[in-house]
């Protein structure tokens, strides 16, 4: 029988990604729509800070609640310089971080990418899509050993992840590799490969005897 469909998330930001992260945890299956090319598109690595002074719980308490590593940049914020309309200076420290300094965009070290790496092991752990971030990549990667099994994920979960045996979903992995085979060789295959692959997995899904059957 089909599952629940999966909840589907519009955009790879902070909130998307960690959404995501909880919900996939959680056992639901998910999946993340991203506009862009990759994450953090709109920063260049700069500094952000969580500001921790308007909740009492505190900033690293909430991330370990809800279940967010800190694999990326993640400094306490205890001083500060404030200059007076005379320009005259006065640090101000706190015994407790007033807020966390992190970084944003699509380099390394950053918010987004740390969220993404969390999210990726998640996709990777999941049997069949738990959390599915195929829709977010460019097609070139799918190349790889993992985009195959996420270019069968995402065709599983148009058909809202039916439970086919782990035969088919071996017959399915094998196809997709014969299919994408020598899409590395020219720009157009590697873009048209991967979309011809996954409709071509989608057919074969349907046509799949648990389907038939179910
Ligand atoms: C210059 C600057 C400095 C900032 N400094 C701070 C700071 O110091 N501290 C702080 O707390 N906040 C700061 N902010 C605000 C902070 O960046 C945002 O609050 C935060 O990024 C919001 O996260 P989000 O996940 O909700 O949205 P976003 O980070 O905006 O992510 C939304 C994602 O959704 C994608 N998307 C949008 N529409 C669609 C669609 N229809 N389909 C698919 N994908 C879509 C976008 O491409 C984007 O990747 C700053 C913002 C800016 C611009």
């Amino acid at each position: 029988m089909p599952g629940p469909s999966p909840i589907r998330i519009a955009g790879a930001g902070p909130s998307g990604l960690a959404a995501a992260i909880v919900l996939a945890r959680a056992g639901r299956a998910v999946e993340v729509h991203e506009a862009k090319r990759d994450v953090g598109m709109r920063f260049i690595g700069d500094l952000q800070v969580i500001e921790a002074a308007s909740e009492s719980e505190a900033v690293p308490d909430f991330l370990d609640r809800i279940g967010i590593e800190r694999n990326f940049y993640f400094r306490p914020a205890t001083w500060a310089t404030f200059y007076d309309h005379r320009r005259v200076a006065r640090t101000i420290r706190s015994t407790e971080p007033y807020g966390w300094f992190i970084r944003r965009g699509a380099e390394e070290a950053t918010l987004d990418r740390g969220l993404l790496a969390q999210a990726r092991a998640l996709e990777e752990l999941g049997t069949r899509g738990l959390l599915d971030l195929t829709v977010f990549y460019r097609l070139s990667r799918l190349k790889r050993r993992s985009g195959l099994a996420a270019l069968v994920r995402g065709a599983l979960a148009f058909w809202h992840h039916p439970a086919l045996t782990a035969h088919t979903h071996a017959a399915l992995l094998a196809f997709a590799r014969a299919a994408l085979a020598d899409a590395g060789k020219e720009s157009w295959k590697r873009k048209q490969y991967p979309v011809m692959t996954q409709n071509a997995l989608r057919q074969l899904i349907a046509v799949s005897p648990e389907l038939q059957t179910a």
